[in-house]
C-alpha cells in the first residue's frame, strides 16, 4: 500500500475528543462571577506570591529539574518521604504520565462513569482502551469497579471526593477496592479536593499508599491552594512508580514560579484553614439555598456543588446556563461527563455566591 500523502496521527488519537474548558467570560458583559472552575475564592497565600515574584530576577536560568525544595516542602507537611513525590505542571499532567508508564495498546483503564476527563484522555493517549463504569447514586460503586477488572486492566482512576459530583466515597470502601484489585493493577486515588474534606476518615488514603504498592495518590496547588495559574500538582507513590515516572516526565517540567510559589503555599497552614473555613459555612448556605428553591443538590464534600434542573422547557440546566450567563454569573455544564441535567457551581466569595442565589432565584421564579 502507498504511504499516507501527509502525516498520519496514530490510530486512536483523533478518537480522541479534546478537553473543553469551562466558560471564562459572558459576551458583552465586563465583569462576571466566575463559579465555573472550581477556582478558591481566597485567592492564594501571599507567601506564595512573594516567592513566586523573588523568581522573577533569575528567569534566564532553568528551574531546578527535581523540584527538591517544593518536594520537601510536602514531605514536611504530611510526614512523607520525598524520595515518593513527584511534581507536575499539575496534577492532569501526572494523571497523565501514569498512563504512559502503566498502559499501551491492548490495555485497559478504568474509571467511573462520571469520572474526570482526563482519565478518558490520558487512557487513549497512552494508546490503551478506557472502560467505563456505572456509578450508585452518582458515587463510586467498588462492587461494579472490581466487577470491571480483566487481565487486560492496568490502571483504575478514583476520584476522592469525585468532580463533577463532589460525592465522597468513604475510605473503608476505598480499602475494599485496593483490597480486591490483582496487585498489578496501579490504582490512583485523585485527591484534587481532598483539603477540603472533613470526613475524619481522609487521610487514610495517605496511609494505604505507604502500605500498599499499587496505590498512588495525586494532589494539586490548583484547588485549595489557589495557584492553578501556575501548574503545579505532586503524587506520592511506590518508589518504583516514582522511579518510572520520573523516567518520563520532562526534565523540567515545573516552572520555577510554580516551585517557590507551591513550597511556600505549603507551608502556610492558616491560609487553608481559612479556605476551608470559608468553604464549609458557603457549601452549607449554597446547598441549602439552592434546595430551597425546589432544586435537588448533590451532597458535596467539595468546593462545588451540583445542582440538577428538571429536563422540561423553561426550566432546563441549559436555560438556566444561558439565563445565569446574561446576569454575569458563569456556572458549568457537565454534559460532557453525562450529566446534561445539571449545573456544576463552584463555592465563590460572598459577592459572587450572593449573585449566584439572585440570580437562580430569578430563573426559578420565571422572570426574564
Ligand atoms: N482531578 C480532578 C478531579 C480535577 O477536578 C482537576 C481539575 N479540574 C484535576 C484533577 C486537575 O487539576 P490540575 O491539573 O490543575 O492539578
Amino acid at each position: 500500500p502507498l504511504a499516507p500523502s501527509r502525516p498520519v496521527p496514530r490510530p486512536g488519537v483523533l478518537a480522541i475528543e479534546a478537553y473543553v474548558p469551562g466558560k471564562s467570560g459572558a459576551p458583552g458583559l465586563a465583569k462576571v462571577h466566575k463559579l465555573s472552575s472550581n477556582e478558591t475564592p481566597l485567592g492564594p497565600s501571599p507567601k506564595a506570591v512573594a516567592a513566586m515574584r523573588a523568581e522573577a530576577a533569575k528567569l534566564e536560568l532553568y528551574p531546578d529539574g527535581t523540584a527538591t525544595r517544593l518536594r520537601e516542602a510536602i514531605a514536611t507537611r504530611y510526614g512523607l518521604d520525598p524520595a515518593r513525590i513527584v511534581c507536575g505542571a499539575g496534577s492532569d499532567e501526572l494523571l497523565s504520565f501514569l498512563a504512559y508508564a502503566y498502559l499501551g495498546p491492548g490495555d485497559e483503564g478504568i474509571f467511573t462513569e462520571h469520572g474526570f476527563l482526563v482519565y478518558r484522555i490520558a487512557i487513549l493517549a497512552a494508546g490503551g482502551t478506557p472502560v467505563v463504569v456505572k456509578e450508585r447514586d452518582l458515587r463510586a460503586d467498588v462492587d461494579a469497579l472490581l466487577a470491571a477488572v480483566t487481565a487486560r486492566t492496568k490502571i483504575v482512576y478514583l476520584a476522592n471526593p469525585n468532580n463533577p459530583t463532589g460525592t465522597y466515597l468513604p475510605f473503608d470502601e476505598v480499602r475494599r477496592l485496593q483490597a480486591g484489585l490483582p496487585p498489578h493493577v496501579l490504582l490512583v486515588l485523585d485527591g484534587a479536593y481532598a483539603e477540603y474534606v472533613r470526613a475524619n476518615d481522609y487521610s487514610a488514603g495517605l496511609d494505604l499508599v505507604l502500605e500498599a504498592n499499587n496505590v498512588v495518590m495525586t494532589r494539586t496547588f490548583s484547588k485549595i491552594h489557589g495557584l492553578a495559574a501556575l501548574r503545579v500538582g505532586w503524587m506520592v507513590a511506590p518508589s518504583e512508580v516514582a522511579d518510572a515516572v520520573n523516567r518520563i516526565r520532562g526534565p523540567f517540567n515545573l516552572s520555577g514560579a510554580g516551585i517557590a510559589a507551591g513550597a511556600a503555599a505549603i507551608a502556610d497552614d492558616a491560609h487553608v484553614a481559612a479556605a476551608v473555613a470559608h468553604n464549609d459555612t458557603w457549601l452549607a448556605t449554597m446547598t441549602d439555598a439552592v434546595r430551597d428553591l425546589g432544586l435537588a443538590v448533590t451532597p458535596s464534600v467539595a468546593n462545588f456543588i451540583l445542582v440538577h434542573f428538571p429536563a422540561e422547557p423553561g426550566r432546563s440546566a441549559a436555560e438556566a446556563d444561558a439565563f445565569l450567563t446574561t446576569r454575569g454569573v458563569i456556572t458549568r455544564r457537565v454534559s460532557s461527563y453525562g450529566l446534561p441535567d445539571a449545573l456544576r457551581v463552584t463555592i465563590g466569595g460572598e459577592e459572587a455566591n450572593r449573585a449566584f442565589l439572585d440570580a437562580l432565584t430569578a430563573f426559578v421564579r420565571g422572570e426574564t
